[in-house]
């Protein structure tokens, strides 16, 4: 088995959480001196991943204090259980509207095959395992941890999902981001630096709010953003303003099919990826429209998923 790892200094390490394909999905490890927190877990199969990366810095399972998804969609949160099970001295970080999904993942598992088919979810995550009510802890906005004299703090950031938070670190003047900030695939690059772009994921984006907690992020002045969809990035006014625009663009592509609901995830699906091929075309792309369009693809299918969901909503 190939672990991937990148380490990011200041004790902060991407373990590529290999979901289906690496470069997707990041685990990020936050050293302390021998105590560890894990923000976002990836799947179940990722977890010898984060094993064998614990081991290359001679730590293991013991040394985990935290385990903290971002929100409980479950490619940051599906291997959380099994984790906590491995980890023994560690406690559950979550969202307060995550926390009863995670203790009993029944309603998650249901929600996710409605999306995915029975099929494709047992072979993405396997079984959920829950976590004891006693070990976990929920953190509402401004909640502080101490990570061996580290200060984790906790910002309440809805729009991609209710149960969505982002998580400070004074010490890099960094914020693991999970799907609020967006998403940017290093491997495609462009002569105006990466793209940026929101993920609408079904069943609670919210525009509205999205933008809101965008502000929230910024006004923190971050020096770094680790971005779970996937890697560092440095958050320029000129990042912020991209990821902003996809979010109205996004939106008012999902309105022009708002009273023709025949076939709308696939037609609302075709204009994301053309949007965002202009866009890349814009900023002077390196590769080629299909490189770039298999890199996306999968997830303008889910954006298109969850912007076909907010439009039934609203109506
Ligand atoms: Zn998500």
């Amino acid at each position: 088995m190939n672990t991937i790892t990148q380490d990011l200094g200041q004790g902060i390490t991407l373990v590529d959480a290999q979901y289906g394909k690496a470069g997707v999905v990041a685990i990020y490890l936050m050293q302390q001196e021998d105590e560890v927190a894990i923000i976002e877990t990836g799947t179940n199969h990722s977890v010898p991943h984060v094993k064998n990366a614990l081991r290359e810095k001679n730590l293991s399972f013991e040394n985990v204090r935290y385990i903290i998804p971002t929100h409980v969609h479950l490619d940051h949160a599906g291997g959380a259980g099994e984790l906590m099970h491995q980890c023994p001295n560690a406690q559950l970080v979550v969202h307060p509207f995550g926390a009863q999904h995670l203790h009993d993942p029944a309603k998650l598992e249901a929600g996710t095959i409605a999306v995915y088919g029975e099929e494709k979810f047992r072979k993405l995550y396997g079984k959920i395992r829950p976590v004891e009510a006693h070990r976990i802890m929920e953190a509402p906005g401004f909640f502080k941890i101490d990570l061996n004299g580290r200060e984790l703090e906790f910002f309440d950031t809805p729009g991609h999902a209710r149960h969505h938070f982002c998580v400070y670190d004074k010490q890099s003047a960094g914020i693991f981001t999970g799907d609020t900030f967006g998403l940017s695939y290093p491997q495609i690059t462009t002569d105006k630096g990466p793209l940026i772009f929101a993920t609408t994921t079904p069943v609670q984006f919210d525009p509205g709010s999205l933008l809101q907690s965008i502000d929230c992020l910024t006004s923190l002045q971050p020096e770094v953003i680790y971005l779970t969809h996937f890697g560092a990035v440095t958050p320029t006014p000129e990042l912020t303003k991209q990821l902003k625009r996809s979010i109205r663009r996004f939106s008012n592509i999902a309105l022009d099919f708002q009273t023709k609901p025949q076939n709308r995830v696939a037609l609302i699906q075709e204009k994301l990826i053309e949007y965002l091929l202009t866009v890349l075309k814009e900023m002077g792309c390196h590769q080629s429209p299909e490189f770039c369009e298999a890199v996306i693809r999968a997830d303008m299918e889910l954006n298109a998923k969850g912007l076909d969901f907010w439009l039934s909503k609203s109506a």
